[in-house]
């Protein structure tokens, strides 16, 4: 049964389903018939035999009749027999001749005679204390045997037909119903073969099920896809990276071991391939350290955390100058206290290392209802409305210049990815000229 499609097998359930209940019908539509064909018969029986007997006249062994009554009425044969069950009156029906059935007061009932079912009911008309006469009423019991033989034959005609419309009227909506998942089969096997996340499947019109599961899975594909590109743009912006800082040094090698340099300039070679180097190092730690954030193994203990108190630890070991902080009262979250300092400390040097000669930084820390917030602002340079949805992405830089100076456009993607971890998210408001104020929205 397992290897028999799914359509084929809501089919041959609806078939065997189908041909059960017509089955069923019949049966029960033969049982009906023949039930009321007799009860019919009979009522017709008793009907006849007494209104008869309202016409029939007996007094002093005289037998008379009036004009109402009928030796002959709807197949009904009215007979008059008297006490000693002798025919007064009547013509019995020639194949219940033979019959000797007894004679019953007020009772229907079947009698066989030969193949012949005939219906018999008889009444007494008593004459005084002794005589009287008995009224009998014979019918041809309702021949329900050709009526099932009709019902049958016209079913064995009908049904077939009947089943095969039903198979086939439920296998045409079946498939119909079953067309987009042959497509999403088919599109995600054209997918896996050739490795293209572009293709989608098409929609057929209506919203039902399938309908529904196939637009799922094409949004599924389009995230799939966009992330996809986003994770060819990373690899190809990191190793592109990378490759700067190694171009530099293998350049700086070659060049020291062709010329013969005096030493200063070997001096100044070995300070730029430091230099170079530790750019490399702080690109693959911030590399590492976002790939683990993303894998979720970085945030691993959440404590509670106090905001002035961690910002002020760490302005004193990074040593800032120009730098104001605003706490007026203990604002304590639940985060990871290392990741918290590291996003302060991104959005700080960022600060600094884009405000004017001798700018400030100010942190202000405080609490609205249901989150902490804690706001990095400065009076630099600025960042103009097109570029600050920008900066959030990997390896962006506004003015890719001032690349040197240590940063590689990973720190704000870093900011948010730690907002993110911990259940918050990062707002931005700059005009360019007089200032940026990053802020960083935690969940209490
Ligand atoms: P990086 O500083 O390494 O270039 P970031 O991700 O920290 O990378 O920042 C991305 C870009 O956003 C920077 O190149 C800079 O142009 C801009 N930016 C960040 N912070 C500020 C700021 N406080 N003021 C002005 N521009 C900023």
């Amino acid at each position: 049964m397992n290897h028999i499609s799914v359509k084929l097998r809501i089919t041959l359930w609806l078939t065997v389903l189908m041909l059960t209940l017509a089955i069923l019908l019949m049966g029960f539509m033969l049982f009906i018939s023949s039930t009321v064909a007799t009860q019919t018969a009979m009522q017709e029986l008793s009907q006849t035999v007494q209104s008869n007997l309202q016409q029939v006249s007996y007094t002093d062994g005289a037998l008379s009749m009036g004009d109402g009554f009928s030796y002959y009425h709807s197949g009904v044969t009215t007979l008059i027999y008297s006490k000693s069950e002798t025919l007064l009156a009547g013509q019995i029906p020639v194949a219940f001749t033979g019959a000797s059935e007894s004679f019953q007061n007020g009772v229907t009932r079947t009698v066989s005679v030969g193949e012949q079912d005939y219906l018999v009911m008889d009444l007494w008309l008593a004459s005084g204390w002794e005589d009287g006469v008995w009224i009998r009423g014979v019918m041809a019991a309702p021949d329900t045997e050709q009526t099932a033989k009709n019902l049958i034959t016209v079913a064995l005609i009908a049904l077939p037909a009947f089943l095969v419309l039903a198979a086939a009227g439920s296998y045409i909506i079946v498939r119909k119903s079953f067309k987009p998942l042959d497509s999403i089969s088919a599109t995600a096997a054209a997918i896996s073969e050739a490795s293209d996340l572009s293709q989608r499947i098409a929609l057929p019109p209506g919203r039902d099920e399938f309908t529904r599961l196939a637009d799922t899975f094409n949004q599924l594909f389009q995230r799939l896809e966009r992330s996809f590109e986003a994770e060819k743009q990373f690899t190809a912006d990191a190793s592109h990276e990378l490759r700067t800082p190694v171009s530099i040094i293998k350049g700086a090698c070659e060049y020291a071991e062709k010329y013969d340099e005096t030493p200063e300039e070997r001096a100044e070679t070995i300070s730029m391939i430091y230099r170079q180097a530790v750019r490399m190092s702080g690109l693959i730690s911030q590399l590492l350290s976002m790939t683990r954030l993303e894998q979720g193994t970085e945030i691993a203990k959440p404590e509670p955390v106090e905001l002035g108190e961690l910002i002020r630890s760490l302005c004193q070991e990074q040593d800032y100058q120009r730098i104001e902080i605003e706490c007026p009262a203990p604002v304590t979250v639940q985060a990871d206290p290392a990741l918290i300092r590291r996003l302060a400390a991104n959005l700080i040097d960022n600060g600094f290392k884009y405000g004017r000669p001798e700018g400030h930084v100010w942190v202000s820390i405080r609490q609205t209802e249901g989150e902490a917030l804690l706001e990095v602002r400065d009076d630099g340079i600025g960042i103009s409305p097109e570029e600050q949805e920008k900066v959030w992405q990997r390896f962006y830089q506004v003015d890719t210049s001032r690349g040197d100076e240590g940063g590689a456009g990973l720190g704000l993607a870093m900011v948010q990815q730690i907002a993110q971890a911990h259940g918050g998210y990062m707002t931005l408001e700059s005009v360019p000229g007089i200032g940026s104020r990053f802020t960083l929205h935690l969940p209490l």
